[in-house]
Order: C-alpha cells, then structure tokens, then sequence
C-alpha cells in the first residue's frame, strides 16, 4: 500500500503542501486559564446563553472524541465539517488545480460532487453507472492518470437507493492514483458496517458520514469525514477555523446520547420502506422499483412528470429525476412517517 504522505504528496496541491493555515487566538493559547483577553469576543456575555459569547474550539474535540467512539476509529482520523458538503468543497479545494486536475464521478449520483468540481473549475469524467446502478466494468478497466485526483462513489447511491459492489470499490481502491471518497450518508439504513473498518487498508480512503439524515440532524449542519491522519491534518489546515458553530456541536453532542432514539427511527423508516414497496408493486402506472437499502426509493412509471404535478396539486412533494440520465420517468420517494406514506399511497392510487 502507498503510505499516505507518499499519496499526499502526489494528490495535494502545490499551495495545500505548503499552506499556512490561520492561527486563531484558541490555536496560540493551550492550558488552563481565567481571563480570556485574546479574542476581542464580548466579555460581558451573550443575550442568549453565556457560552455564545466565546468562539468555538476549532477542533470540535469533544465532539470529535464522541463521534470517534461511536465510529470506532480515533479522532485524530475525524474532520467535521458544515454538513458534508462542507467536507467534499475541502477535499476539492485540497487536491485539484483548476483546469488541469480530474474529478471521477458516476452517474446518476448526488449532485454537490459536480457542483463543487465546477466551482473549482475540476476537469469532471462522468461514468454511468450500470443497468443496477452499479459500478460499470468501464470504469473499472479505466487507465487513470496522475490528473486522476477525486473519485466520489456513493453508496448506498443516491438517488437509486443500492450499495455498490464491495468488490468493485476495492478494485478501484486499489487502481485509482487519487483519493476515493465513499459518501455513506444513507449507510445507517442498510445491514452492512461500510468501509470505516478498512481505512487502514487503504491511504486513499475517504468515507464521509453526516448527521442529515438517520439521525435526524439535517439543520445542524453536521458531516463527518473519516481519513488518514495525515489527510485529516491537511483538511485541519485549510478549513474555515470556526468552521462547526457552537449552537451545532452541543446540538449534536446531546443527539448523540440519543442512540436508542436513533435505532428506533431506523426500525420504523425501514419497515415503512418496505410497506411501500410492497402498496407501490400493486398499482399498474408504476413501472419499476429499484430495490433501496436508504430511506428513499426510486421508482419508474410511466409519465413522471404527470404524477408527480398531480401529487404536488395534492400538497405531496416527490423529487423529479426524470431530466436526470439514467432515470428518465423517475421519482424518488423520501421514506416518511407512517400517516405521511399512508397520505402519499392513497393519493397515488387515486392518480
Ligand atoms: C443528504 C446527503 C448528504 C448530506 O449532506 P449534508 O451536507 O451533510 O447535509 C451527503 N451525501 C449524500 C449522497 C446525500 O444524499
């Protein structure tokens, strides 16, 4: 395995490998201490809770410690960012030089890879996915050149709702020269553990997590990327310092005791996941059903855009992936509460 400075070293750019990150005032002091006069923040408080008046540790190492724990990896592999889309502009900015570097993307797949690679002006390869929405052999026997610096893979997959194939992202662990990030935003939802575990296999791993969806978090604004430690140092570097405010990380502390209340969530949004597969099998419009492993599925039937203006006319809003290449005459269906599901199938028989 390349080790990973040997990796940094071909993936980072010139100016990442030589950034001077910020200095904050929390960065110059460590220890302990009364007076905190070294920040111009107000002393006097904040007219809300005492604790706004400070800024924020810029390494969120409480919150890093927790997530840590729970993820069974060390917090010096944790980088917390503003949602997770925070982390995948990071792992942009750090690695591709504008109209030179590539960055590998299948489709159909989440749509901030593209936009962020656009921002940056990232030379962007997009590679469909199979007819599963699976890895395609394509991409898999692709010589990649040493411009090859980002490959975002999405699994479970959004918005078809499956995991790629183990075998195919360790091939392309093994064969891609850059770094692979493996969003698993939805992997709570599905019966397999992900690719945290195999981090120390691979100094190219990248596995974001986020708070948005199964623990339902999505207005804290809370992504969670897992990486070499080296990795990890440079994103420390070259992120905004107060990154994460202070309102989210105890938001998200005290979420995170909540693990019973979490598991509970999961029981039902699976199970209401399968009890709309099995009403959407019996109405005839409604073409196919790729099978999902998240909390949303997609459909094919057969006039998209009909039903979905006849839900929304219902006040039932569904996304529209028809324009997207590979769904066309999809939607995709966000798993809701019971009384929600119940709401959307009867007026989806009723189209
Ligand atoms: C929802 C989602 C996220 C979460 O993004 P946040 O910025 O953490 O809210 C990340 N990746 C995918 C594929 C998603 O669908």
């Amino acid at each position: 395995m390349t080790t990973a400075n040997t990796l940094l070293a071909r993936v980072l750019r010139e100016n990442v490998k030589t950034f001077k990150a910020y200095s904050s005032a929390r960065d110059e002091f460590s220890g302990e201490a009364n007076i905190f006069l070294d920040a111009n923040e107000n002393a006097l408080g904040s007219p809300i809770t005492p604790v706004l008046n400070r800024y924020p540790d810029p390494y969120q190492r409480k919150l890093r410690r927790k997530i840590a724990e729970l993820l069974e990896v060390s917090p010096e592999n944790i980088v917390l960012g503003n949602g997770s889309d925070e982390l995948i502009d990071l792992l942009i900015r750090a690695t591709i030089a504008p109209n030179e570097d590539q960055i590998w993307i299948t489709e159909p797949s989440y749509g901030m890879y593209e936009v962020s690679a656009a921002l940056q002006e990232a030379v962007v390869k997009k590679i469909s996915l199979n007819e599963d929405f699976d890895i395609a052999d394509t991409l898999l026997a692709t010589e990649f050149t040493e411009r090859a610096k980002l490959l975002f893979l999405c699994s479970p997959n959004n918005p078809s709702g499956n995991l790629l194939s183990q075998k195919k992202i360790e091939t392309l662990l093994v064969r891609f020269p850059g770094l692979v990030v493996i969003d698993e935003a939805y992997i709570d939802f599905s019966d397999v553990k992900g690719w945290i575990p195999r981090l120390e296999d691979f100094s190219n791993l990248v596995v974001l997590r986020t708070l948005s969806k199964s623990w339902g978090m999505a207005g804290a604004r809370l992504g969670i990327g897992v990486m070499t430690k080296e990795l990890r140092a440079v994103l420390d570097a070259i992120k905004p310092p107060y990154n994460l405010n202070s309102l989210s990380a105890e938001a998200a502390l005290s979420a995170l005791q909540q693990t019973s209340w979490q598991k509970e969530c999961l029981r039902i949004l699976t199970h209401e996941r399968e009890r709309l597969v099995m009403d959407l099998k019996n109405l005839q419009f409604v073409e196919k059903i790729y099978p999902s492993v998240a909390n949303f599925i997609l459909i094919k039937v057969k006039d998209a855009d009909a039903l979905y203006g006849s839900l929304l006319r219902k006040g039932i809003i569904v996304r529209n992936r028809n324009s997207v290449p590979g769904c066309k005459n999809c939607l995709r269906i966000t798993i809701g509460s019971p009384e929600e599901n119940t709401a959307l199938l009867n007026a989806m028989k009723s189209f």
